[in-house]
């Protein structure tokens, strides 16, 4: 009889989950809190405590050849970057592409999770389950993969802003705002630069009177596009970039991104400079932001000092007077109050993971959270190959190291990341994206074998090795080998172009191509002859 897997959440993470279960021969049974898929992605008009919550008009940061799931590419039409609207309509498609609707138990909340008493023979779990009319069931799982997301709890720091008590206007988090309308002809302090603060202040700097934006440390700021107008990611994200910079010093790579960085904008000038290298911290993506600041709708500001009434000190002394509202983008803490505390085993109450995916501490692998790393790149593939190697685990066809081994890598990647998180709890988070990718990949078997696909299909092995690190890589080969990957690879970058071929601009006829080239070519050897003529009689050995 197939393996029961419980998958909490049907947000990406949770769709792909059930999908690998289905994979492996698991029976998945997902239960999801609302009543819909698409996680954050779906747009709601209020916030619902304990729910991740977006505003109206989120743009995905990562294009869509990158954060696709990597047997499933975005239809070639869509925007390369989706509202948030398009792409839960991805993730539908996805979902009813591979039938992983009926696995779901909509407006079903998983309460707790706990070891069955014979937990260290069976690996089996107790999962109690709450229905939309507030009926109480206990189901037995044999494993549990947790898709229950990160951006759940708004961290408001209230207590490092003194007389905030004494503010008379509108305090929020960005988990509450939704669009500028309530701030129209307001003044309005954004605190944080993070996606999240850029983007709201951009959006509200077209709205308010004034949009402040206060940072503690300043940011360095990315576009979406670069060269040529193509998506970031696709040109950055290459293994042949990953290599070629491993070989370089980090403080000249620094210095490379921190000088190409500040020659679209000075970050020093525009009052973004960061206190931090650009590549000890997360960089913010933002096409807007600068220009905003250029034509002096939206103001950059020092760390707030205190409140006093509306009145808003910042620590150079500055004052702004008559703020209405203030919007915390300070980020969010994840809990998993379902879970047994034994799991949350950091000083912090964070959970320690076995590259980021298991608990070192269970006798039996048979349990899995998906999604919770941070990295430059898109998290969307990185928990498919998550849920490709937890399923093949709790499945037995993949095994992990022993205890102690585990604790020991997991320290190792905490304190190499240290230096640029001084919080054990973020640092624990970051992975680097292509590295992180193949760690998973070469457990699970699916890794890309470079040097054996240059040789064997070599239009394939130079994409894979010179082009953007997309997603169907990771099916070219070994388990969950799809067909369609060498294809989908070979033609990523038209899908790119598809949607921007709105307006039909005539190639040039290849006639007049051929002429000039034709021509240019002629006359380039007349002219090399009439240089050489004295040399030739020589060259040729002629009298
Ligand atoms: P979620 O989408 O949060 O889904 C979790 C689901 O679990 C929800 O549907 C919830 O209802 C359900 N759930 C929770 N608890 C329970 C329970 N106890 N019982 C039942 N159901 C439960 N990543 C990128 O790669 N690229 C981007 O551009 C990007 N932009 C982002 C922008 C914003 C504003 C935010 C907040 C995040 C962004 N991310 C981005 C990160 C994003 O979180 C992940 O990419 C991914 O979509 C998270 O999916 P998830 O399924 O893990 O979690």
């Amino acid at each position: 009889m197939a393996k029961r897997v419980a998958v909490i959440g049907a947000g990406s993470s949770g769709l792909t989950s059930i999908k690998c279960c289905l994979d492996e021969g698991l029976e998945p049974v997902c239960f999801e809190s609302s009543d819909d898929v698409g996680g954050l992605w779906k747009f709601k008009e209020k916030p619902e405590a304990g729910r991740c919550s977006i505003y109206r008009s989120v743009i995905v940061n990562s294009p869509k050849e990158m954060m696709c799931y990597s047997d499933f590419p975005v239809p070639d039409h869509y925007p390369n970057f989706m509202h948030n609207s398009m792409t839960v309509q991805y993730f539908k498609l996805y979902a009813e592409h591979f039938s992983l609707l009926k696995h779901i138990h909509f407006q079903t909340t998983v309460r707790s999770v706990r070891q069955r008493p014979d937990f260290s023979d069976s690996g089996q779990w107790e999962v109690v389950t709450v229905d939309r009319d507030g009926r109480e069931e206990t189901h037995v799982f044999d494993g549990v993969l947790v898709c229950a997301g990160l951006y759940t709890q708004p961290i408001i720091p209230l207590s490092d802003f003194p007389g905030i008590d004494t503010f008379p206007g509108t305090i929020i988090h960005s988990w509450e705002y939704k669009d500028p309308c309530p701030y129209l002809g307001k003044r309005v302090v954004v605190i944080g630069i993070g996606n999240s603060g850029g983007d709201i202040a951009v959006e509200l700097s077209r709205a308010c009177e004034k949009t402040f934006l206060s940072t503690r440390k300043g940011a360095w700021v990315i576009g979406r596009v670069v060269d040529r107008g193509l998506p970031l990611d696709m040109t950055m994200m290459t293994r042949a970039r990953d290599l070629f910079y491993g070989l370089l010093p980090r403080a000249l790579l620094n210095w490379i991104w921190e000088r190409s960085l500040n020659q679209r904008h000075d970050h020093k000038l525009y009052g973004l400079q960061s206190a931090h290298r650009i590549l000890d911290q997360r960089t913010i993506i933002n096409d807007n932001l600068p220009g905003r600041i250029l034509v002096g709708e939206l103001v950059m500001k020092s760390n707030v000092q205190k409140f006093q009434g509306s009145t808003v000190v910042f620590d150079d002394g500055t004052v702004e007077e008559k703020i209405d509202a203030v919007i915390f983008c300070t980020g969010y803490d994840y809990k998993f109050p379902f879970l047994p505390a034994s799991l949350s085993s950091g000083s912090d109450g964070d959970v320690r993971l076995y590259r980021r995916v298991f608990p070192p501490s269970l006798e039996r692998p048979t349990l899995a959270i998906m999604g919770l790393l941070q990295t430059k790149g898109s998290i969307m593939p990185a928990v498919e190959l998550q849920a490709r190697w937890a399923t093949r685990v709790i499945a037995g066809l993949n095994h992990l190291p022993p205890a102690e081994k585990m604790d020991k890598i997991i320290e190792k990647d905490i304190k190499a990341n240290l230096k640029s998180y001084p919080c054990p709890k973020l640092a624990a988070l970051q992975v680097d994206y292509i590295p992180y990718l193949d760690t998973i990949a070469k457990d699970v078997g699916i890794c890309p074998n470079i040097a054996w696909l240059l040789l064997r299909d070599p239009a394939v092995g130079l994409r894979v090795f010179f082009g953007p690190c997309t997603p169907y890589q990771f099916r070219l080969s070994g388990p969950g080998h799809w067909k369609g990957a060498r294809q989908a690879i070979l033609t990523q970058w038209d899908r790119v172009a598809k949607p921007m071929k709105t307006r039909p601009i005539p190639e040039p006829s290849s006639f007049s191509l051929f002429f000039w080239l034709g021509l240019s070519g002629g006359a380039a050897v007349i002219f090399a002859l009439m240089a050489m003529q004295k040399k030739i009689p020589l060259f040729l050995n002629i009298d």
